[in-house]
């Protein structure tokens, strides 16, 4: 097993972009010329700089594998993916485009036809990936390029010219089609792969079919969907891109479909129901190859080529400037982004306030990669607007929170099997990286500087138009601040960002989300935003579905609207708050006369609890905490299963060192048993006490490859940058309260019998250690 993570270690080491990129940095400033710079004992050490030739006035080189994320020869970092999954070869890309005309929703006929799913028992399978790891299996390890060996064809032979059978693909970036069942010559019916480790999620979804017919009309049914209620069913119609229209007529992604419907498959196999979105299509050329998707695509190769364009491009990179958060599970690079106007003095640069923005943690939701690329587009202009806001705020910007996620085409799970939008009070950094190291991040801000909005962006399935939801502020002082961004947002978007559907309460199952752990923090103004994956109800694009131009203008608004929120003049703020007021006193006057009780509100009508009037957001897309990751929920299984076995037998005599491992398996079962409440971890220090000498080694490994990962800012002495491993003792480790032995046995990733961890830990560490090393690319750097 160890040579095939050998031969990616050697691949990843070489070759240094870092010192390919210096070499010809130096000798293009022909530094290689001068002997005596050369035979300074300064330059032997790569740690220093020097800026001017003439000067020596060195300063400290950046680290390598944060500076070195797009080389001199302008590569993009390949993703990685993890070891089960097939990729293809080619690369799949599509032009972005806006359609002339508004493209309205369907309008139902009546005469839909719901197709009763027949299966591969009376179809013809012409297409199935396998196996496709599933509930009860976990990620492991991760490569570029996915699955070693030759990827096998999956669709279908044709059996000549005549042959109409339409060829699937899935197997690239963000694609998640399991299974295609021909059932009539134009008809097919579609399964798609759940999101990885899991059996559940299936909502987005997006393929590829070649070998088409024009002037027939061809039917697909997805069989597998699981939520009950949908915008297929008020007229949302799915996305189709034709490569052919695109190669010729320049025409992107567009709204297709006929006799849509979303209806309950009756095929009941008696644990889930599942649910089908039909329609027919007609294509617009023969032979093309054509995508469906639920929405515009936009994958993390997306993402790179946007970060390059702004790394290279001169303007931009000086006040944008490109960090690694953390890495993947997967080992991808979590992008941070500081995005601020330098200060003329430090003074000033220490009084700006912070804003931060981040999106796809749930990776179906490609909504809110436009938004946010509306955002950066904006932020990064030469508007006078736009200089301002950098002039005022220091932007923190983690534009993909769940690469692997959005690599492998999963609808809301990291390759954990879990929703991390559930995981912002994690202590599992090892499991969750990506959230663990961005609140860590927003942590250190806030000691730094005040955070005066917090937005992660999202897509809804089954909401119209964009909405926040915030959180309700308890201080009296701040009364309805945290509506006031939201009021003025929809003031400024009003045919598309609906303020009546936006909400506030903290209901208990959210509490585990980046809004509410980052209002708990200290954040008053802090939002989810969700944008609809269909269209608007409002104004004049009533009915309308929204494009990639609505969903990016919405990110200029966010801009917009935090100048009006910070205005010194303060008139807007003040009438929004009045407007509030007044909106709530009618809010709590309907509520009582629903109750049919009298109310009277003078004097003291603002302390009514705010939580009372308001109904819950159950109409969110919401899903409840889903517990420890899936690798240590295999460990808990096999722990209980050892302890049921254990109690059913009679105690036979024990040796003192039986009686030892008892007591140590004994006091290992809480932790299983809790899910990450920090109080509680504090029993395991003794216990674990033992194993953190070799954890310590995995660490001292790991953290001798970060060492080169401290950096600073121009405009921060405490840089808002996490290494993704760093050092024992740092302030990293310093600012989490849970002891050290428990964090670094949970970080365990690849499960080990128990009397192994205990006994015998060199039998744990090699399999830890490498596992780690493998998806860490630092790590392997390290051990050059
Ligand atoms: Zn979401």
């Amino acid at each position: 097993m160890f040579p095939a993570l050998e031969t990616e270690r050697k691949q990843e080491t070489l070759p240094d972009p870092y010192e390919d990129f210096m070499y010809r940095h130096l000798q293009y400033y022909g530094y290689f010329k001068d002997s005596l710079m050369l035979s300074s004992p300064l330059l032997r050490s790569r740690q220093l700089l020097f800026d001017e030739l003439d000067q020596v006035n060195p300063r400290l080189r950046e680290p390598r594998e944060l500076f070195a994320f797009f080389s001199s020869k302008g590569t993009l970092q390949a993703p990685r993916w993890p070891i089960e999954c097939e990729v293809i070869k080619e690369s799949i890309h599509h032009i972005e485009w806006v359609p002339p005309q508004p493209e309205y929703f369907y309008q139902p006929t009546g005469n839909e036809k719901l197709p009763e799913i027949v299966g591969e028992e009376k179809g013809t399978v012409v297409y199935h990936l396998n196996p496709v790891p599933t509930e009860g299996s976990y990620f492991t390890s991760s490569r570029v390029g996915g699955k070693r060996g030759i990827i096998k064809e999956l669709a279908v032979t044709l059996e000549g010219p005549e042959d109409d059978t339409l060829l699937f693909e899935s197997r690239f970036e963000s694609g998640n089609l399991q299974k295609a069942v021909q059932v009539d010559t134009y008809e097919y019916e579609l399964t798609l792969r759940t999101d990885l480790y899991t059996n559940k999620h299936t909502q987005w979804f997006y393929f590829r079919v070649q070998n088409t017919r024009k002037d027939v009309t061809y039917r697909f049914t997805i069989v597998n969907l699981l939520k009950p209620k949908s915008l297929y069913t008020v007229g949302m119609k799915p996305l189709m891109y034709s490569q052919l229209d695109a190669n010729i007529y320049n025409i992107g992604w567009r709204r297709e479909g006929n006799e849509i419907k979303y209806y309950k498959n009756n095929t009941d196999n008696g644990q889930q129901s599942f649910y089908c979105l039909t329609w027919t299509i007609q294509f617009p050329h023969d032979q093309d190859t054509c995508f469906f998707a639920h929405f515009y695509p936009y994958t993390y190769t997306d993402l790179q080529c946007y970060l390059l364009s702004v790394a290279k491009n001169p303007i931009q990179s000086q006040f944008c400037k490109l960090r690694t958060l953390c890495r993947s599970l997967a080992g991808n690079t979590v992008y941070l982004l500081t995005i601020t106007n330098p200060s003329p003095t430090p003074h000033e640069a220490a009084a700006k306030k912070a804003v931060v923005l981040s999106a796809r943690v749930h990776p179906g939701e490609s909504n809110a990669s436009w938004i946010m690329k509306g955002f950066l587009d904006f932020i990064l202009s030469n508007s006078p607007d736009a200089q301002l806001l950098r002039d005022i705020f220091v932007f923190k910007v983690v534009p993909m929170l769940n690469p692997d996620g959005v690599i492998v085409g999963n609808y809301r799970c990291s390759l954990a099997g879990r929703d991390l939008n559930r995981h912002y009070k994690t202590i599992l950094k090892e499991s969750f990286p990506c959230i663990w190291h961005t609140r860590n991040m927003i942590k250190r801000l806030l000691e730094e500087r005040e955070v005066l909005l917090y937005c992660d962006f999202h897509g809804h399935s089954r909401k119209n138009n964009i909405f926040l939801y915030g959180c309700n502020n308890n201080d009296r002082k701040y009364w309805l601040h945290e509506r006031v961004f939201p009021l003025m947002l929809s003031k400024n978007a009003p045919d598309k960002f609906s303020f009546h559907s936006c909400n506030f309460k903290v209901q208990k199952c959210k509490e585990g989300t980046g809004r509410v752990v980052m209002w708990r923090m200290g954040i008053l103004n802090s939002y989810t935003m969700e944008s609809t994956f269909s269209g608007s109800t409002l104004g004049s694009k009533r009915n309308i579905h929204f494009t990639i131009e609505d969903l990016k203008s919405l990110g200029y608004h966010v801009c917009d609207t935090l100048l009006d929120f910070c205005d010194p003049d303060k008139t807007k703020f003040t009438q929004c708050l009045a407007e509030l007021k007044e909106l709530l006193q009618q809010e709590i006057h309907k509520k009582f006369n629903e109750r049919g009780e009298e109310v009277n509100l003078e004097g003291s009508w603002s302390d009514i609890s705010l939580s009372d009037i308001e109904s819950s957001t159950s109409g969110s897309d919401s899903s409840l905490s889903d517990g420890l990751p899936v690798h240590l929920l295999n460990i808990v299984d096999e722990l209980n299963q050892k302890m049921m076995s254990k109690k059913k037998k009679k105690k036979p005599l024990q040796t003192r060192k039986q009686r030892n491992e008892l007591h140590q398996k004994n006091k290992l079962m809480p932790e299983f048993k809790l899910t990450e409440d920090a109080s509680d971890r504090a029993e395991l220090a003794p216990t674990l006490q033992k194993q953190s000498t070799f954890y310590k080694t995995l660490e001292n490994f790991r953290s001798s490859a970060m060492k080169n990962e401290k950096l600073s800012l121009s405009e921060s002495k405490r840089p808002g940058f996490t290494p993704s491993c760093p050092q024992r003792g740092s302030t990293d480790s310093s600012q989490e309260s849970a002891p050290e032995s428990s964090q670094n046995f949970l970080c365990s990733f690849r499960p080990a019998p128990l009397e192994n961890v205990v006994e015998q830990p060199e039998l744990t560490i090699s399999p830890c250690k490498l596992h780690c090393a493998s998806r860490c690319p630092q790590a392997s750097v390290g051990q050059r």
